[in-house]
């Protein structure tokens, strides 16, 4: 098999912890395969560099922060390649342009559009280890690029789809995907697989172990992703197609986001193309709004809310001031929580929504929204029930069994 292996910060965080990775790649040489590492730098190291430039201005020149940033990565490619071929495994070094990545010309965070199978496939041919440092590529002018915070994940995936890898492994602390935040109940499971959209679905619970752009992009290549973690042999989480998972639990797992805010515009002029001009002036402002509720109107008069992320709620502010004279009343709430329940199997059967209000009712918490997809029932309810509610619905859906 052709195994490409990303390993995150944290695993390459100290010498001692490079060399770990080293007989880890070693190992997997050791059982026959063919094997491309992508590295992140040592952790911290990104944010190191990101203060020294900010020594000297707070908006450094974008190409030259590339140029940067791009170093990290390029010191573990080369201290891990070093290490494997004293072990007796050849191995190379690449920095992104080396690897064959082409991206465009966005700095700092640009879109990988190619990447030449040539240099990758000729080391790996002649029995090499190819050591890629991550996050970086090259744009259109020759002049270095990094993928924006993260990015190895990215780097790691497109190159698993380019090379036509069997299987790419993203290395982290963490041993996978559990079922819910371990910390919110400690009964969560770690999932043995999940589907590309289920994890989409549920950013949250990924989001310490996978960038969701590296996941939407495996989806749309078909690379088989496994998230693990390198300190220990736990086999982790495999992130597939729908239909490689046999057996479609109803509910995969429940996601918790506290980061978001509702907006209420009361009194809102009841007529066509209002909610055009609303939403159109929140999406001139780059507001992400997320649920929308719309209730009937009566007297000319309707009530629209909806959410969005608590960081952009001054945007949305500035946004909805030109409607002064259309909207009666608006108000904001910060303290809301989004708990949403997701799977797969909720596409054939029913029941799955009715449980979850069930669920709140018996806690009396009040569901203050309801958005519901194929795969997902969203409710936004107080935050200071955000706990209670994700252990009692893990519970109902008997997730720690
Ligand atoms: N080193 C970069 C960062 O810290 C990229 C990565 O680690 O994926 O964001
Ligand atoms: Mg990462």
């Amino acid at each position: 098999m052709l195994i490409v292996q990303k390993y995150g910060g944290t695993s390459v965080g100290d010498l001692d912890r490079i060399a770990n990775v080293a007989k880890r790649v070693a190992r997997t040489r050791d059982e026959g395969h063919d094997v491309i590492v992508v590295v992140s730098a040592m952790s911290g190291e990104t944010n190191k560099l990101i203060e020294y430039a900010h020594f000297f201005s707070k908006n450094p020149d974008r190409e030259a922060m590339d140029l940067l940033l791009s170093s990290g990565e390029r010191v573990t490619s080369a201290l891990l390649s070093i290490a494997l071929n004293e072990m007796g495994y050849p191995a190379v070094a690449m920095t992104g342009r080396q690897a064959g990545i082409v991206t465009d010309r966005t700095h700092t965070a640009a879109r990988i559009e190619k990447i030449d199978p040539e240099p990758m496939g000729s080391a790996v041919r002649e029995g090499k280890v190819v050591v890629v440092a991550g996050f970086q590529g090259i744009g259109p002018d020759g002049r270095v690029t990094t993928l924006g915070r993260g990015g190895s994940d990215l780097t790691a995936v497109a190159i698993a789809g380019a090379m036509k890898a069997d299987l790419c492994e993203i290395y982290t602390d963490v041993d996978g995907v559990y079922t819910t935040d371990p910390r919110i109940e400690p009964k969560a499971k770690k999932m043995e697989r999940i589907s590309y959209d289920e994890m989409l679905e549920l950013a949250s619970l990924g989001a310490k172990v996978l960038q969701n752009r590296s996941v939407e992009m495996a989806k749309k290549m078909g690379v088989n992703l496994v998230t693990r973690s390198s300190f220990n042999d736990n086999p982790g989480t495999l992130i597939t197609k729908e239909e490689n998972i046999m057996e479609q639990p109803l509910v995969s797992g429940i996601a918790l986001d506290k980061n978001q805010a509702r907006v209420s515009l009361k009194g809102v002029e009841d007529r066509p193309g209002i909610a055009s001009e609303i939403f159109n002036a929140l999406a001139d402002e780059n507001v992400n709004v997320d649920m929308i509720v719309q209730t009937i109107g009566a007297d000319g008069k309707t009530e629209i809310d909806f959410t969005v992320p608590q960081t952009e709620i001054e945007r949305a502010r500035a946004a909805l001031e030109r409607f002064r004279d259309s909207i009666g009343e608006i108000d904001y709430k910060e303290n809301i929580a989004k708990v949403s329940i997701v799977g797969v199997g909720m596409k054939s059967h029913s029941g799955v929504a009715a449980k979850a209000f069930t669920t709140m009712a018996e806690e009396n918490i009040n569901i203050e929204m309801i958005s519901t997809s194929e795969i997902k029932i969203s409710m936004i309810i107080d935050e200071k029930y955000a706990e209670l509610a994700v252990r009692a619905l893990h519970e109902a859906y008997e997730l720690d069994k």
